[in-house]
C-alpha cells in the first residue's frame, strides 16, 4: 500500500503510523523524524533544518523534497510506504507526484485525520517522546507506565522544543495556511479518506483500516 497520512500537528499521525506500519508491513517515512535525527547527529541537513523547526516553521521545500526523493528510492519502499508529515505544501505535493512517476510508484490513498484546534494544543503541549527509541506518549492521554521513562526501552522521556506552548500556535497557523489546502488538492484527485481523530487511539486505528478496506 502506498499511503499518505495527513492531518494537523498533534492529530495522531505518528501514533497511528507506529501501528499501521506493522499491520500493513510497509516502512513509516516521517520527515519530522528524519529532521530530528539529523539534528541530533548534527549533520548538514540538521543544521539547515534547526532554525525553521525551532520556530515552528516549515523547512524549505527544496531541502524536504530532496530527502523524501532519496528515501523513496530505497529498496524497502518497493513494498509500499506510509508517508507521515509529507507533503505539507502544494509544491511538495506536485514534486511527490513527479517522484512517484519517476520511480514507477503510485498513490492508493490519502488519509486525513481530523481534530479540532483546542484539542491539538492540549495534545501537543502534553506530548512526551522517548530520547532513545522515539516512542510517543502523552502526560494525560497516554502516560508511560514507567513514570518518566519509556515503558518499551527504558529511555528518558522529553518534551520536544517545538511542543512548548509558545511554538504550538505558530505551527497550527502554518498548518492552516500551507498544508490544509492539500485536503482539497487530494479530494479533487479522488484519493482523500477522512477519519475522526478525536476518538480513542484504538478506534482511530480501526477506522483507518476500515476506510482502507483492511478490516
Ligand atoms: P502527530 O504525529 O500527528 O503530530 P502524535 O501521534 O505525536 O501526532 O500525537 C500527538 C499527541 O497526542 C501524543 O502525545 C499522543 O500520545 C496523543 N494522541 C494521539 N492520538 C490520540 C488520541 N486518539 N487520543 C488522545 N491522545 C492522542
Ligand atoms: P513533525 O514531526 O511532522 O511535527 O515535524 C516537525 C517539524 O519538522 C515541522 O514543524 C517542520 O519544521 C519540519 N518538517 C517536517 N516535515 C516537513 C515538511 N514536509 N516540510 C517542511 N518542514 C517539515
Amino acid at each position: 500500500m502506498q499511503i499518505i497520512l495527513m492531518g494537523p500537528p498533534g492529530a495522531g499521525k505518528g501514533t497511528q503510523a507506529e501501528k499501521l506500519t506493522q499491520s500493513l508491513a510497509v516502512p513509516h517515512i516521517s520527515t519530522g523524524d528524519m529532521f530530528r535525527k539529523a539534528l541530533k547527529e548534527e549533520t548538514e541537513l540538521g543544521k539547515k533544518a534547526k532554525s525553521f523547526m525551532d520556530q515552528g516553521k516549515l523547512v524549505p521545500d527544496e531541502v524536504t523534497i530532496g530527502i523524501v526523493k532519496e528515501r523513496l528510492a530505497e529498496p524497502d519502499c518497493n513494498k509500499g510506504f506510509l508517508l507521515d508529515g509529507f507533503p505539507r505544501t502544494v509544491p511538495q505535493a506536485d514534486a511527490l507526484k513527479k517522484i512517484l512517476v519517476e520511480l514507477d510508484m503510485g498513490l492508493d490513498a490519502v488519509i486525513n485525520i481530523t481534530v479540532l484546534r483546542e484539542i491539538l494544543i492540549e495534545r501537543l503541549t502534553g506530548r512526551r517522546v522517548c530520547k532513545a527509541c522515539g516512542a510517543t506518549y502523552h502526560v494525560i492521554f497516554n502516560p508511560s507506565k514507567d513514570d518518566g521513562s519509556c515503558e518499551k526501552c527504558g529511555g528518558e522521556l522529553y518534551q520536544r522544543n517545538d511542543d512548548k506552548f509558545e511554538t504550538v500556535g505558530n505551527r497550527l497557523d502554518v498548518y492552516e495556511d500551507q498544508t490544509a489546502p492539500l485536503i482539497n488538492y487530494y479530494r479533487a484527485q479522488g484519493l482523500l479518506l477522512e477519519v475522526d481523530g478525536t476518538q480513542s487511539m484504538e478506534k482511530v486505528l480501526t477506522d483507518i483500516l476500515m476506510v482502507l478496506g483492511r478490516e
